[in-house]
């Protein structure tokens, strides 16, 4: 897959309980060709907790650390790189939080991390707290990741994370080896907003039904519609042939096409299947042909 190309669609809702959304993404791709090939594209969701905003502060600035440190970081090692950038964002919330009120920010204040790096066709993923990476392929979701949080036979009986940044001075962090991808594969990157609301047989069925960024908000929308009791956020990416180097293939060309019709269409024509909006164009284009005949006869 010397060509590969990444289509990412993310979105991010607060849900139908919440008054505000926690939840913050992040992404980094260099458009450097050298960059892309030492650092790879990096994608992230954080999770913020902690209530009156500083929820909202500790996943902005968590994500915000990551992405800065891991792009300085030396070295070609993708897994060090994450480990230390999210152990250098926990360090600084974890600072922030020993000020508490002087700071804005609440005593229990942190959040959680998943973070995914793509680089070449290989895929890194890293994770702290229950926020999840998945791995749609073909028709199979794997979840990559495991949640921190306590079992259901802790006694506590609540959904409890044991692990979350800007909590202690020190975080370990879960680094997956790197997977290899393949075309078609896609990677959800998610809050559990998304997946305490939704089995995976439901997140498995909508994440590869449309292009990435109609999957996304059809994510969230599902959850919503079950009720959206978090804020739920979304990042997909699929990994595609092609780039400048390659020529698409036409089924490539024809998703390109597919794919830049349905960003400007409404949503609720979007959802409905590819060859409908193709009939109906179609039938358009009769008509407009038919019509055309029919004021030439005039004219003649
Ligand atoms: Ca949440």
């Amino acid at each position: 897959m010397a060509n590969l190309r990444l289509r990412v669609g993310q979105f991010s809702h607060r849900g139908r309980r919440r008054a505000n959304n926690e939840d913050w993404l992040g992404r980094f791709q260099p458009e450097d060709p050298e960059r892309l090939a030492d650092k790879g594209s990096l994608f992230l969701v954080a999770d913020g907790m902690g209530g009156h905003q500083s929820g909202e502060l500790a996943s902005r600035l968590a994500v915000d650390q990551v992405i800065r440190h891991y792009v300085d970081a030396p070295g070609a090692d993708v897994g060090r790189a994450l480990r230390r950038a999210i152990g250098v964002a926990n360090a600084t919330l974890y600072s922030q939080s020993r000020r508490g009120s002087e700071a804005g920010v609440g005593r229990d204040w942190g959040t959680t991390m998943v973070a995914a790096v793509v680089r070449g066709a290989d895929l890194w993923i890293a994770n702290v707290g229950d926020s999840r990476a998945y791995l749609l392929r073909g028709d199979r979701l794997r979840q990559l990741t495991e949640d921190h949080v306590l079992g259901p036979d802790s006694g506590v009986g609540l959904h409890v994370i044991t692990r979350a940044l800007g909590r202690k001075p020190d975080v370990e962090v879960d680094i997956f080896p790197p997977l290899r991808l393949r075309t078609g594969d896609r990677i959800l990157l998610c809050s559990d907003g998304l997946t305490s609301p939704l089995p995976d047989e439901r997140i498995q069925a909508l994440a590869g039904r449309y292009p990435p960024q109609e999957a996304a908000e059809a994510l969230v929308r599902a959850a919503n519609e079950r009720g959206g009791p978090d804020n739920v956020s979304v990042v997909l990416v699929e990994v595609t042939e092609g780039g400048s180097a390659t020529p698409l293939s036409t089924r490539g060309y024809l998703q390109e096409v597919w794919d830049s019709l349905s960003r400007v269409l409404p949503a609720e024509i979007r959802q409905r299947p590819a060859w409908v909006l193709i009939l109906a164009l179609l039938l358009a284009a009769l008509m407009i042909i038919g019509l055309g005949f029919v004021l030439g006869l005039v004219v003649l």
